[in-house]
């Protein structure tokens, strides 16, 4: 099979011929047919999260169908189409697995980072952490819902109830939330590059009330504010958008060192919270309501051998929604 491998930091991926993988016991062996190109995969392959598998398949964010199953697999039928997202394997044991935070399990293993991924012609998933695709949903469509829509949808969650909120980067997640927002009858304010009028254009498309830079402060006090972008001035900036008790959130695995900043724009109750992986009900309850809104997904797709180039531009912000390989 075709495979694009991660071996070391500050080199491209390298296109490589490998034996196709068997599943073990409890697994499926998937025909990848898309993967999303998710800003995960850029701090893995940047070296921001430390701990790869090497050499690694990077990708999170696969949509396919189940070609074997090993033994004791019985979840699905060959033919059926799925999804495989960042959360691979956890332990089902630890207090967090058994209190319904598998996404905290320390033993957790995670596609595409400590096991191999989807930019691939095939892989193989535990079958408990694959999700049913919706019918409605091509299989490119499909793809950034994985890990840009689930973990959009927890920081969501997590980010309340409050009616005026702000998403700070205007990427893959943030045009899948800011549907889900609106669907809430929320007012979306977004905030993206400075001087990107290009997003700013298409965060309006979507139903933001306002758009604008992320230097700038929005017209009124939001209720809630949730960080895509991976860039640490931005939690105080956002702070400073939010009124009392205001709720703001980071939705990304890793970002740029918080400066300091004086207590005034933390008191009267604002909080900082974080966003960490994904639960399987977190995926269960998404792909139930997506397609009900429904969230319409923009892809632009690249072939397999393109994996360098679809990293490029997404490290560059040159792709509006969402990045998408295509393997066949
Ligand atoms: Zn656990
Ligand atoms: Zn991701």
């Amino acid at each position: 099979m075709r495979a694009m491998l991660f071996e070391k930091i500050g080199q491209p991926l390298r296109q490589a011929e490998l034996v196709v993988p068997k599943p073990a016991a409890g697994q499926v062996l998937i025909r990848v047919h898309a993967c999303g190109v998710c800003r995960t995969d850029l701090h893995v392959v940047d070296g921001e999260l430390t701990q790869p598998k090497l050499p690694l398949i990077p990708g999170h964010e696969i949509v396919g169908t189940i070609q074997a199953k090993g033994e004791g697999a019985e979840r699905f039928e060959i033919g059926d189409r799925v999804g495989i997202p960042w959360l691979g394997w956890s332990c089902g044991e630890c207090s967090y697995c058994l209190w319904g935070q598998e996404n905290l399990c320390d033993k957790a293993r995670f596609t595409g980072y400590t096991i191999d991924g989807g930019y691939a012609d095939y892989t193989v998933a535990d079958q408990r952490f694959c999700f049913r695709i919706p019918d409605f949903y091509s299989d490119t469509e499909a793809a950034p819902l994985l890990c840009a829509g689930l973990i959009g949808y927890r920081s969501l969650v997590k980010a309340g109830d409050g009616k005026k909120l702000g998403i700070y980067g205007f990427g893959a997640a943030a045009h899948i939330i800011a549907q889900v927002a609106r669907y809430q009858n929320r007012e979306v304010y977004a905030f993206t590059r400075p001087g990107d009028k290009q997003a700013e254009q298409f965060a309006r498309g979507l139903g933001a009330v306002w758009a604008g830079g992320s230097n700038e402060l929005p017209p009124v006090k939001l209720d809630t504010a949730i960080i895509f972008a991976p860039v640490g001035d931005l939690v105080p900036q956002a702070l400073r958008a939010v009124g009392k008790g205001g709720i703001v959130v980071c939705g990304g695995i890793h970002m740029s060192d918080i400066p300091s900043f004086p207590y005034s724009l933390l008191w009267e109750e604002r909080s900082i919270g974080s966003v960490a992986n994904l639960t399987r009900r977190d995926g269960e309850e998404f792909l139930a309501l997506a397609p009900r809104i429904p969230v319409r997904t923009e892809v632009q797709t690249f072939s397999l051998e393109e994996a360098n180039e679809a990293l490029e531009r997404l490290r560059s912000g040159k792709i509006q929604g969402a990045g998408v390989l295509v393997t066949g």
